[in-house]
């Protein structure tokens, strides 16, 4: 058990300490029920069940299929079994201004090439608090319902969604599809949950700090019969996998859904223009408080579904929708001192620790000052009264001072705080950084905690805690040491806290990671820059570790050769342009890959991984069929059908890998109008070259793959389409 209250657990320090709670209690039952031979006194028993309690209590989304509280009369009740999401339940991207939003019709209006004499209708709802859920039915009865999970993978709660009154089991309506996924917004109300929280208390039970919280906790209870007696309820506002279309639009979608049975979310409203989009957010803003249920933004959605269709998705959200969110919640108190923290690249972060408040339902004991400057210009000291600001799940910020405590001004750093390196920062940059690299136990200890994270290696057993003390006795120093960790059991047993059991249970969860894919493995090594998205889409792209690697280090060396170049990705060299080609890669992504790479010592560290792991391949989207899966394919001059971001998006969606300069390897090159250099050069060695519209009807099947031309001899563009 760690010392953090649990008001300050970030969630996934949260997430690692329900494992490790998990797995403790579920030790000491059997001590003490199946081989009577307790370990620890009864009170530290009920501390660590307190504990566990009081953490899903603020985190109900994090609850544990196996999680003790969960126990029913000694043994544990099976969890949840997973589903596959047919269709993948995505996120939303935010606005949180009046030009966000602009910004996002201006984004659809570009996407899909419109005149500016077309209209875009815009269907605006309420974003509900609650959590999402997909219903399948086939031939009108509900098969499955499911939680999000992580967006391809959520959880099997059909018995307790069934217990709904808002979730018809049965679909009489003749015309509903063969295959029906509604999705929606599991949530209860407000008077529902006062009124649920009162009976709780009465019952000595625990209390929901809000609405969404009760609901979730409500929904993901392994008895449904606890489900059924609380008040939860369902809107049914979207669709997933449809064996046939529902409508043409999003507004005679909803309708289509209503008239299944399903709730539908109100206000809603089809703005014409962005001015109606705008007021209609007033109004429900003005609304917000009378509303029955709570909501935190207004959703904008794309009315036409074959628009929709056409603007897909990037990363984990949609193209054609987002979420207008409310104005974040304020709340006063006083900073009690400014630490600074040093993250896994180094970066230095204040800290502001402040006297816990409460801020939209939930305590806050520290908010982020960002940089140096950002010190500076809120001329913030300990001892200040200040307002602070918290958004949804964005860390806590500080707005302002309001009352001057009279204290000294902090003094930001000059060295590392925890290595005592130098500390630089590179131009134009505004956040300090230790140059100790893996020399620094903080950046070192960060990364390993990243590279065992849930998103990278998930290594169950391997929390925040046991990381910084395996590092401490020298256990782990860098990734590969995990892997030689059966080596040094005996080291572990002899450590606090550590039985035969628990470090079997390590062991296992990290033989269980031998193989890991290699998405994931990119993401774990924690490169700058290279998030989740990044780290898949170059995953997807390169299909294997080898070619990855190889790739990456041709990439360094050519940016090694010209450092100074910082616009045009072709001068730097072909194999950086091509990184730069891949969808959103950019070229502070590719910089930070050729940085990366170019140091020995991150070489070193991979080399020590090659040898204890099987990085497995990623297959490219599923475009099985597809007449350009896996081809390279080139787009230049200006497009009339669609912009350039839409052609890019639907040939890598159909498996093609689009690239931004023509080589040997480039399959298809699609000219469009005043195209310069790289048609040429495509001439030059031969590639295919096809026009606008042969492009499109190959997409669409109306045409064979054309033939690749016969080796050519030099200039001809013999066996182009154009
Ligand atoms: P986020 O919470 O930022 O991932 O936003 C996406 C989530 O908002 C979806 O998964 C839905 O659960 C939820 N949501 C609530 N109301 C709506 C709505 N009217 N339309 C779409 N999504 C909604």
């Amino acid at each position: 058990m760690t010392d953090t209250p649990v008001e300050d657990l970030t969630e996934q320090e949260a997430r690692k300490e329900l494992i490790r709670l998990a797995l403790e209690i579920r030790h000491h039952d059997d001590r003490y029920h199946k081989e009577d031979a307790p370990e620890i006194s009864d009170a530290a028993y009920d501390a660590l069940r307190r504990r566990n309690e009081a953490i899903e209590a603020r985190f109900p989304d994090l609850i544990r299929p196996d999680s003790p509280s969960l126990r029913v009369g000694g043994g544990l009740k099976s969890g949840f079994s997973k589903i596959q999401h047919k269709k993948p339940m995505l996120s939303l991207g935010n606005a949180f201004s009046d030009e966000d939003v602009a910004e996002f019709v201006t984004r659809v209006r570009r996407f899909l090439n419109l005149s500016d004499s077309e209209e875009v209708a815009i269907l605006a709802e309420p974003k509900i608090d609650g959590l999402s859920a997909s219903l399948r039915y086939e031939k009108g009865k509900l098969i499955y319902a499911a939680t999000r999970g992580d967006g391809s993978e959520g959880e099997d709660v059909t018995a307790n969604m069934r217990t709904l009154e808002d979730v018809p089991t049965e679909i009489t309506a003749a015309d509903v599809p063969d295959v029906l996924e509604v999705r929606g917004e599991v949530y209860m109300r407000k008077d529902d949950f006062f009124a649920l929280n009162k009976r709780q208390e009465e019952a000595g039970a625990k209390t929901f700090a809000n609405p969404r919280n009760a609901a979730a906790g409500s929904l993901r209870q392994l008895d449904p019969t606890i489900t059924k007696q609380r008040p939860l309820r369902f809107f049914g506002y979207a669709w997933g996998d449809l064996s046939e279309p529902l409508a043409d639009t999003q507004a005679h979608a909803r309708a289509k859904l209503e008239s299944f049975g399903f709730t539908l979310n109100h206000p809603t409203a089809l703005c014409r223009s962005l001015e109606e989009v705008l007021a209609h957010y007033r109004m429900i803003e003005q609304q917000r408080a009378d509303l029955p249920f709570d909501i935190d933004g207004v959703v904008y959605k794309v009315d036409r579904l074959d628009w929709q269709e056409r603007l897909g998705q990037v990363s984990r959200a949609p193209r054609w929708a987002i979420a207008h969110k409310f104005p974040a919640e304020k709340a006063e108190t006083v900073i009690e001192e400014i630490t600074v923290q040093v993250g896994r690249t180094g970066a230095l972060t204040p800290v502001a620790n402040l006297k816990p408040v409460t801020v939209g339902g939930v305590v806050v004991s520290r908010a982020t000052l960002h940089n140096e400057d950002e010190i500076n210009r809120l001329g913030v000291k300990p001892g200040d009264t200040v307002r602070i600001q918290r958004a949804g799940d964005v860390i806590p910020q500080v707005l302002e001072v309001t009352i001057d405590g009279g204290g000294t001004p902090f003094d930001f750093p000059h060295a590392c705080p925890v290595c005592g390196s130098d500390v630089e920062r590179d131009e134009g940059e505004v956040v300090w950084r230790c140059t100790g690299g893996l020399i620094c136990a903080a950046q070192a200890v960060e990364r390993l905690k990243h590279f065992v994270s849930r998103d990278a290696f998930d290594i169950e057993g391997l929390g925040t805690k046991s990381i910084e003390e395996f590092w401490e006795d020298g256990l782990i120093r860098q990734p590969a040491d995990i892997f030689a960790l059966s080596q040094q059991r005996d080291k572990i047993l002899g450590k606090e806290g550590w039985k035969e059991k628990s470090v079997g249970n390590l062991l296992s969860a990290i033989e269980d990671r031998r193989n890991i894919p290699l998405d994931r493995f990119i993401y774990a090594l924690g490169i700058r820059h290279i998030g989740q998205t990044t780290a898949k889409l170059l995953a997807r792209s390169f299909g294997n570790y080898r070619d990855w690697r190889e790739k990456m280090t041709l990439v360094s060396e050519e940016r090694h050769a010209n450092p100074d170049e910082h616009k045009k990705p072709e001068l730097i060299g072909p194999h950086y342009a091509d990184l730069v080609g891949i969808d959103t890669v950019g070229m502070t992504a590719a910089d930070s890959l050729a940085a990366f790479f170019g140091e020995a010592h991150n070489r070193d560290v991979l080399d020590a991984l090659d040898s204890v792991l099987t990085v497995t391949d990623v297959a490219a989207p599923s475009a099985s069929g597809s007449p350009v899966a896996g081809k390279t394919v080139v787009f230049t001059g200006t497009l009339e059908k669609m912009g350039r971001s839409e052609a890019k998006a639907r040939a890598e969606s159909l498996g093609a890998k689009v690239s931004g300069s023509v080589s040997k390897k480039t399959d298809y090159v699609i000219v469009g109008a005043d195209a310069g250099s790289k048609a040429r050069k495509a001439q030059e060695l031969g590639v295919t070259m096809l026009s606008e519209d042969d492009w499109l009807a190959l997409i669409e099947g109306t045409q064979d793959a054309p033939t690749p031309p016969a080796d050519t001899d030099g200039g001809s563009a013999q066996g182009t389409l154009i």
